[in-house]
């Protein structure tokens, strides 16, 4: 079975097996290979994103350095990206990268977002990044503890199904808050108990963590 990489202009597919670690079977939503996730703690979330996929709200803001002057900004959803990474736009800005999507909004004016999109229900599974060593760039081929990024969660956001989950760096800020903290805990018991059990349940719970 293939599994083929979401990342913006990548489009390399792997055999799971092929994967490091190994998977038995393809997680749901957006997946990105470790060259993605790599790009992706290089140069932010957004590069890997195939673009703009909808705008949800609007707002007038006063801007700092222009006196006086109201600004219209745009929230704005990236194709394959979380809630989370929502960005308000400048319309200046917006126009020229998609102007059928703000003409649209001006039309229909719907405010589609909730900020508890943006808040982690639960963590699904945690998938270890094991870098290529011949790997140039980032980890810059001494040791993978180069980088201060060692793992993904799959996140399950609140308020929106499963099919909405995504994977997210662990040093995501989002991460910090002491709701987070105990939901990170709450996985890493779990885990502590599956391994104590030990025998086939060991084996299917470190195959899920590599995900
Ligand atoms: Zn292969
Ligand atoms: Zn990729």
């Amino acid at each position: 079975e293939l599994l083929c990489c979401d990342g913006q202009g990548c489009k390399r597919c792997f055999h799971l097996s092929c994967l490091d670690p190994p998977l038995t079977y393809a997680p749901t939503g957006f997946w990105h290979c470790i060259w993605c996730v790599k790009k992706k703690i290089e140069f932010g979330v957004h590069s890997v994103s195939e673009g703009i996929e909808s705008i949800l709200d609007a707002r007038d803001v006063v801007s700092d350095h222009e006196v006086m002057q109201r600004q219209k900004q745009y929230l704005v959803k990236y194709k394959g990206l979380a809630h989370v990474h929502n960005c308000w736009i400048p319309e200046r800005q917006l126009v020229l990268e998609t102007p059928m999507l703000v003409a649209r909004y001006k039309k229909f004016q719907t405010i589609r977002w909730k900020t508890e999109w943006t808040v982690p229900q639960r963590l699904l599974q945690k998938r270890l990044l094991s870098f290529p060593k011949d790997c140039d760039g980032y980890v810059h081929g001494h040791d993978d503890n180069d980088s201060d990024c060692h793992y993904e969660w799959l996140v399950k956001w609140t308020g929106l199904n499963y099919d909405h989950a995504t994977w997210e760096l662990e040093n995501a800020s989002f991460f910090r808050t002491p709701e987070a903290l105990n939901l990170i805990r709450d996985h890493e018991s779990r885990h502590k108990k599956a391994e104590r059990v030990g025998g086939k349940g060991t084996f299917t719970e470190l195959s899920e963590s590599g995900l």
